[in-house]
């Protein structure tokens, strides 16, 4: 039994860049941020999970002035992407930081002018290669003689501006002397060399204050300057808790920070972030940790490609238990990881269906079956043998090897070993034969098996809980547990502890088992449609089409639409939206009321040739009666919109019947 104390666990995600499409990538962190602090709430830390977006940038405020919206709109409007990713995914953050919100504008400003003060911050002047798209400038050293930026490789542009730079030189000795007292404060290991090199190879001062750009955080008293983007995000983890504010938030939370990135953002977490804290004498991060980066089916992963990764799609299509299982469980974490299909498919079949849903099915099965639902009681295991002692005592080891292995964010052999539990419960019932003593009647027997099953699989719920909660919780159901298993605090992580008579429950099956030629077949359609997609966009993305009711030709051929001539548009008196036009249809004339006059004036339309239905029923506006309807498209950009009439050539005779 582990007996360790508790402790504090403030956990954060990057804030992410708000006007991506959140794919696989922002997933898989904050998933894993997810069943940390669910872990850790669990086992009766004081927890702390934060996740947020980033949302200033030139990026942004050029991809507004693109759709014709202000950058608050446009981050109003993609925030919603990520807020409902997070949801689907059954995300428990405690707090969701946006920069663009006062309570981290502030901090931003104080803390520029404090360190201003403090003379860790000065003005002075900045030439170098920039790339605008990245929003950064690249250092000499990277720059080959194309002069394309090492990430995006598009083209840099040479700049110079007046700039504030963070005396980050002063903190380099105080950096490495840190590291050096804790080889555990960047993992992996080999993150920690990477940093470790980095700054002993020599630390500059940096340029954290740009000219050229409006959407940011204006530098108190110099608002020509707005806060580099990099360090505006970098301060969302203290904002969040309310510094420079003495409170609760702050004091409680911030002395066990850690930060979850990706490895490509591990020098700003590792080294200018914790010299920015020194310089306000606030204490680095208990650790930042960095994770790999997926490819997908061996690729690269690209929009152009068509194989970006959407787990609003996986989540979909096999559930967010199995996709949150199969991210954390794949790969190694910290190492890149491949991400297939396929392999989702036979890790919900072997690991899921197979391993923890048999188990639970054939357990309960059996206490259904042979002691009508009831569970044996904790007596019963007084009367263990070897085989049991054996089952309970893998259990009581997987207990203190899932917490160092939790402690160290190695979330993969964590799973690992849980799933030695379950796959030696499985074992167990093959060994123990249960069946033969229902039949032999050996019924002190039975009950300890029956009951070393329950218990073995109790303990499995929780601690499968962190990683696949919504299953966790049907197990513990199906268990006869009452109330919530996120509620099993530390005392409840021991074998044979009950406190009531307990009836199980089967429920539903954990995880259907997937037909693979069948699975197949369909992937096969969806990959087909995705490319097809892909064809058809030519760079754009390919529009959300409205779904309607498949109907036959007949259906169709009930609708009498004939070419018409507008013959006069008349405003109709207190309607401002619409016009009494005068059709010509070669065999009658014929007036409609339509609501198109905000978008044509009435010379437009005079001789236009339009489409119309005409056998829709009569209908009254404003006391006009109105015989038909004309057909146009209609759309919205950027939040205004469009209408464009169906027409046809001048030269075409009136009257004739569209098919
Ligand atoms: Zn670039």
């Amino acid at each position: 039994m582990n007996e360790k104390k508790t402790g504090g666990f403030y956990l954060t995600t990057p804030i992410y860049y708000v006007n991506d499409v959140p794919h696989i990538g922002h997933a898989y962190t904050t998933i894993a941020c997810d069943a940390l602090a669910r872990w850790h709430r669990m086992r009766g830390d004081v927890t702390r999970f934060l996740t947020g977006v980033d949302e200033h940038g030139q990026k942004i405020e050029q991809a507004a002035e693109k759709r014709g919206m202000t950058p608050i709109q446009l981050c109003d409007e993609v925030v919603i992407n990520f807020r409902r990713l997070w949801k689907v995914l059954n995300i428990s953050n405690d707090d969701f930081i946006r920069t663009t919100e006062d309570r981290h504008i502030e901090v931003v400003q104080y803390f520029f002018s404090s360190l201003l003060k403090k003379g860790d911050i000065y003005k002075g002047s900045y030439e170098g290669w920039y790339c605008v798209p990245c929003e950064t400038y690249v250092p000499e050293g990277q720059i080959g003689d194309d002069h394309l930026c090492p990430d995006c490789k598009r083209p840099l542009t040479r700049m110079s501006e007046e700039s504030y730079f963070f005396r980050l030189s002063k903190y380099q000795d105080a950096l490495i002397k840190h590291y050096e007292e804790r080889p555990d404060a960047i993992m992996p290991r080999a993150r920690y060399n990477e940093v470790m090199s980095f700054i002993k190879s020599g630390l500059q001062d940096l340029s954290i204050s740009r000219t050229t750009l409006k959407w940011g955080i204006p530098v108190p008293g110099d608002e020509r300057h707005v806060v580099y983007v990099w360090l505006d995000a970098l301060i969302n983890y203290i904002s969040a808790l309310g510094y420079p504010k003495p409170g609760e938030l702050w004091e409680t939370h911030w002395p066990s920070v850690r930060h979850m990135v990706g490895k490509d953002i591990i020098r700003f977490h590792a080294v200018i972030w914790p010299a920015i804290l020194m310089a306000i004498g606030a204490n680095p991060p208990v650790r930042v940790f960095a994770h790999g980066w997926w490819t997908v089916e061996g690729d690269k992963m690209s929009k152009s490609k068509g194989n970006v990764v959407d787990p609003f799609e996986m989540a979909a299509l096999y559930g967010t238990d199995a996709f949150r299982y199969f991210v954390l469980r794949e790969v190694p974490f910290g190492n890149d990881g491949d991400f297939s299909e396929s392999g989702l498919m036979h890790r919900i079949n072997s690991d899921l269906a197979n391993d923890m849903g048999n188990l639970l099915n054939r357990t309960l099965q059996m206490i259904e079956k042979y002691r009508d639902s009831r569970l044996p009681a904790d007596s019963a295991l007084d009367r263990a043998n070897s085989l049991d002692d054996t089952l309970r005592d893998l259990a009581i080891k997987t207990l203190g090897d899932m917490d160092s292995e939790m402690d160290n964010f190695a979330l993969d052999s964590a799973l690992k070993t849980l799933w030695v539990l379950v796959g030696a419960g499985n074992k167990y019932i093959d060994d123990t034969e249960p069946w033969k003593l229902g039949r032999e009647g050996s019924g002190d027997r039975l009950d300890v098996v029956l009951r070393t099953l329950w218990d073995a699989l109790r303990l499995s719920a929780i601690l499968a809980y962190p990683f696949i909660p919504d299953t966790a919780q049907r197990i513990w159901q199906q268990l006869g547990l009452p109330g919530e298993v996120s509620g099993a605090g530390h005392q409840s992580w021991r074998w044979g502890k009950t406190d009531s008579p307990v009836t199980v429950k089967k429920g539903d099956v954990l995880f259907p088992r997937l037909d693979a030629a069948k699975w197949g077949e369909e992937k096969a359609a969806r990959d087909e449609a995705k490319q097809a997609a892909l064809r058809g966009e030519s760079g754009a993305p390919a529009p959300q089409a409205e779904k309607f009711a498949q109907i036959g030709i007949d259906d169709f051929k009930k609708l009498e639409i004939r070419v018409a001539k507008i013959e006069k548009a008349e405003p109709v008196d207190k309607a401002d939206k619409l016009y009494k036009l005068y059709l010509d249809l070669g065999f009658e004339k014929r007036v409609i009321v339509s609501g198109i006059r905000e978008f044509y004036k009435p010379e437009e339309l005079v001789g236009k040739k339009i489409l119309v239905l005409c056998n829709l029923k009569p209908a009254k506006f404003r006391g006009i009666e109105s015989r038909g309807m004309l057909l146009a498209a209609e759309a919205n950009e950027s939040g205004r919109d469009l209408i464009s009439l169906a027409a046809v050539d001048d030269d075409f005779p009136v009257g004739a019947l569209v098919h």
